[in-house]
């Protein structure tokens, strides 16, 4: 694999730092602990200027998660989706077509769902009590509908981008048969959202 570790040189990247340079990494950057160090892997291709602009707030988020569980309020959202958006789509433009993100308690039958023409997103307040990972998961996906309104192939492998792909849906899925078998009345299980052109999950 080519891969190699950069230590320090970078301007306001802390030493406990190390970049890793993946050729494998297209796009996104990713931070994770590894014993006393933080190692952020970045896409091979990514400059030194661009380095020093996007790993502070990646180490940071990341250490503040380490210092406690926090829940998040309906302000973090937006900043979660801007996070998201530049790390893992910078090529798909999603901040400008995005205008809102909030918390719904209307919404019993789905995760999430975006309204493609007005750029608004909704989150099922249901999510509140899974894991970060499991809300950016669903947030993710409703920011793709921003670029790509229907379940495409294009949209399932713009969704791979995100780095707990397949542990989120697992998870999800986990979920909606847990709540589908609790329900007496039979009625469907809870889905992403619809594959409609204005709304998902
Ligand atoms: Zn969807």
């Amino acid at each position: 694999m080519l891969r190699h570790d950069e230590r320090t040189a970078h301007v306001g990247i802390p030493d406990d730092v190390v970049i890793r340079r993946s050729a494998r990494r297209r796009r996104s950057l990713q931070a994770r602990r590894e014993g006393g160090v933080i190692v952020v892997t970045v896409p091979a291709s990514l400059t030194t200027a661009e380095c020093e602009r996007l790993v502070p707030g990646l180490v940071s988020r990341l250490r503040k998660r380490e210092a406690g569980g926090r829940r998040r309020g309906d302000l973090d959202l937006e900043r979660v989706a801007a996070r998201l958006a530049d790390e893992l789509a910078p090529d798909l433009a999603l901040r400008a077509r995005l205008s809102s993100v909030s918390w719904s308690s209307r919404q019993n039958r789905r995760w999430g769902s975006c309204t493609t023409t007005t750029g608004e997103i909704r989150l099922s307040t249901r999510l509140k009590a899974m894991p970060d990972w499991v809300v950016d998961y669903v947030l993710f996906h409703e920011l793709l509908h921003l670029a790509e309104a229907n379940h495409t192939p294009r949209f399932h492998e713009l969704m791979r981008r995100y780095p707990k792909h397949d542990l989120a849906k697992g998870f999800l899925h986990g979920v909606a048969h847990t709540l589908a078998s609790d329900d007496a009345s039979g009625s469907r299980p809870v889905e992403l959202d619809d594959d409609r052109d204005d709304s998902l999950f």
